[in-house]
């Protein structure tokens, strides 16, 4: 008969026994191969191909490409998708640098990309396609209707279906900068949990538009949030590192990739209930004395236009306390344009020091490696 153990090494060899079986509890069930548009993944592979999206009138096919990473376990589908807008860049990059990273060989459920949804916009360096028609205006599409409407519809039933959950990848409109924030319809099943898991400071608790990926997606239960950083037609480091983050950190709010071992610096958000643009007094050149992210108080003056032969500025106040979150770059601008994009919180000074605290966890963040990008003009 082999000697008692103390008990203080049976306790301890029960704990590992226990520790090793959640272990693989956690390790979860392998999954069974991925199915998308006639294609099929196996657990483990990855798959990039052409899906027919439309045709050039040179006769020409367009086709759009999607990559899919299938795990070797069970687990949520997230569609991470960019370019609905053709001159959208930041979230092309995005999902390069997301696509080479090494923890995707713990990837439990199956990531779907495509980094550039709108073609036509992305070759012409527009937001619209040829007819321009807005592709995030046209979900989910039809068989017969117009150019959008047929590639919203090719999109939308082959892959965004096809998935549990869609990370949409924006930044501002031509010539309009934005502060990375998360846009999502928080009362929707699905999104609060989505937006926070991106942990950026700002979310904006914002209403679906008809039509849009957002809306359509949502009315088949597939919640979606949309990261908005930076400007059209420019790539911006600190957007897009930002941007793979939040992802990663999606992910693993998703359980799609194992929590972090360490405790690391995640920023907490703040929801936006409500925004504000603030729009141009007169006609002129326009300059902001603000930057993206900055606290403003009711009065502080925000920019001036001046017209070219005048000889005063024209001031523009903040007509309430809140954060900037969106700003025009194009200096000539007419009375009436939207020049600074205001978003209201209850506690504005905690939200800015989220923001500032934000932006050196992303300089110091190894995926931010382009130095040289800040220095040039
Ligand atoms: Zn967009």
């Amino acid at each position: 008969m082999a000697p008692a153990k103390p008990k203080a090494a049976a306790v301890a060899e029960a704990a590992r026994g226990a520790g090793a079986k959640s272990a693989r509890r956690k390790a979860g069930a392998l999954q069974g191969p991925f199915e998308i548009a006639g294609r099929r993944v196996r657990r483990g592979e990855r798959l990039q191909f052409e899906l027919p999206m439309a045709q050039l009138y040179t006769q020409t096919p367009l086709d759009l490409t999607v990559e899919v990473i299938h795990g070797r376990w069970q687990g949520a589908t997230l569609l991470v998708s960019a370019g609905i807008h053709g001159d959208e860049l930041n979230g092309i990059e995005v999902i390069r640098r997301l696509r080479t990273l090494a923890a995707l060989e713990r990837l439990h459920g199956t990531l779907v990309l495509v980094p550039v949804v709108n073609l036509f916009g992305f070759l012409n360096r527009s937001r619209y396609l040829p007819d321009r028609r807005d592709l995030n205006r046209s979900f989910p599409g039809s068989e017969i209707g117009s150019l959008a409407s047929r590639m919203a519809n090719v999109f939308f039933g082959s892959v965004v279906k096809r998935c549990t959950h869609v990370i949409d990848l924006h930044t501002g409109a031509v010539h309009r900068d934005n502060l990375p924030q998360i846009r999502a319809a928080l009362d929707q099943p699905g999104v609060g949990k989505m937006a926070r898991a991106f942990s950026i400071p700002v979310i904006v608790n914002s209403g679906l538009l008809d039509n849009s990926l957002r809306s359509e997606a949502g009315r088949e239960g597939i919640p979606v949030i949309t990261y908005e950083a930076g400007e059209a037609l420019r790539l911006d480091e600190k957007c897009v590192v930002a941007g793979v983050r939040g992802v990663v950190n999606v992910m693993r709010g998703l359980d799609m990739l194992p929590a972090r071992r360490t405790r690391t610096a995640r920023s907490e958000p703040y929801v936006a209930n409500s925004t504000r643009w603030i729009r141009a007094p007169t006609d002129g050149l326009f300059r902001p004395l603000v930057r993206l992210g900055a606290h403003v108080r009711v009065g502080d003056v925000l920019g001036t236009v001046s017209a070219p032969f005048s000889s005063d500025d024209d001031v523009i106040p903040a007509p309430f306390e809140g954060i900037v979150i969106g700003i025009n770059r194009l200096p000539p601008v007419n009375e009436g344009e939207a020049l600074f994009h205001l978003a209201r919180f209850g506690e504005v000074s905690a939200v800015e020091e989220e923001i500032v605290s934000h932006e050196s966890v992303l300089e110091a963040d190894p995926l931010y490696a382009i130095e040289s990008i800040e220095d040039s003009p």
